[in-house]
């Protein structure tokens, strides 16, 4: 079975390890966000696809959900000494090589999706690990800060901001021009199922969608696509997604979610047993809808709802 995967950071890499563990024969490709990346310090930081690879392949700090397991942090602080910042963005020593081999392999002209697949070369993680696009793609972050509105980077929004401020409107900037990166059309044509994570639905699967031609390739593939959502109970599991979602006007519910995906691109979607009383007004959308629990305590929990979101992509296709 082939499977494609739409992933943003911590919530699609945790979901596909449980994928991994789920259907251990399946070939799954993710194609991963890449709206959150970043220039620090001279070096391209591509925070989505290094959650996934350091998650898939053992690399991962697993309480943080990011970053690098047994860092350390002497070039962060040796850079602090000489006043050089972002001080709010926490690169740790052994992450630093990974964006240091990153950068040399782009200035060296190979494109994102093949220093990607030189990465994963050594974290092996066991999928197909594909950068939504070559180009650079920015999301920005429309807010107002002590009487100024002004766009900032996304990174800047989430990590400095900690998204403590209203998003008037959130902006991936280049995506218009940006082509899908090589396989990723592909994948999706001879995909069997398409699954959106619960991943961030504004800035991580929203963004990926707003690459030119994913989301006409979605729909053209005819599989079942179904969605797991990363709202529980009326809000984010982590983070602060509903911050993002109100910039779009969406509410942070689950309904509202697979409704601002719309039956269009979604066939099936899973939502919390907290939220079983949202079944209905999924349905009514036009999407089949399921309750199950919907926490990702560990990779056996993951691996129940990848099975779940396997088993209605099933029932969709029946
Ligand atoms: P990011 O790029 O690191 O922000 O990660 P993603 O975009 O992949 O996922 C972020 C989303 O994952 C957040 O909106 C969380 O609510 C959601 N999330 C994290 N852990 C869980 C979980 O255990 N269950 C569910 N349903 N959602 C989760
Ligand atoms: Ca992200």
């Amino acid at each position: 079975m082939r499977i494609v995967v739409l992933a943003g950071g911590i919530g699609g890499a945790r979901f596909l390890r449980g994928l991994k563990a789920a259907a251990p024969d399946a070939e799954v490709t993710v194609i991963g966000n890449t709206g959150d990346d970043i220039h620090l310090f001279g070096l391209k930081v591509c925070p989505d696809l290094d959650t996934v690879m350091y998650t898939l392949g053992g690399g991962i700090n697993e309480d943080q959900g990011w970053g690098r397991s047994d860092e350390s942090f002497t070039v962060k602080e040796e850079l602090a000494a000489y006043g050089v910042g972002p001080e709010w963005f926490g690169l740790g020593d052994r992450d630093f090589a990974t964006h240091i081999v990153r950068t040399q392999m782009l200035a060296a002209g190979y494109p994102l999706s093949a220093v990607t697949e030189a990465l994963c070369a050594r974290w092996q993680p066991g999928v197909r690990l594909i950068p939504m696009s070559d180009d650079r793609v920015e999301t920005h972050v429309a807010v107002e800060v002590e009487g100024e509105r002004k766009a900032v980077h996304f990174q800047e929004y989430w990590v400095r901001l900690r998204a403590s401020v209203e998003a008037e409107a959130v902006v991936p900037v280049g995506a218009e021009q940006a082509k899908p990166a090589p396989g990723v059309l592909e994948a999706l044509a001879e995909a069997d199922v398409i699954l959106f994570p619960p991943s961030n639905p504004v800035v991580s699967i929203g963004t990926i969608l707003a690459v030119p031609g994913i989301r006409e390739g979605i729909a053209e593939a005819g599989v079942p696509v179904v969605g797991l959502s990363p709202i529980v109970g009326g809000a984010p599991v982590r983070g602060m997604a509903d911050k993002v979602l109100a910039a779009v006007g969406v509410e942070s519910t689950a309904a509202a979610v697979a409704e601002h995906y719309g039956s269009g691109l979604l066939d099936g979607w899973l939502v919390d047993t907290a939220d079983a009383d949202s079944v209905e007004r999924v349905q009514s959308a036009g999407i089949r809808c399921r309750a199950v629990p919907l926490m990702m305590t560990d990779v056996q929990t993951a691996a129940e709802m990848a099975r779940a979101a396997l088993a209605l992509a099933e029932e969709v296709r029946a």
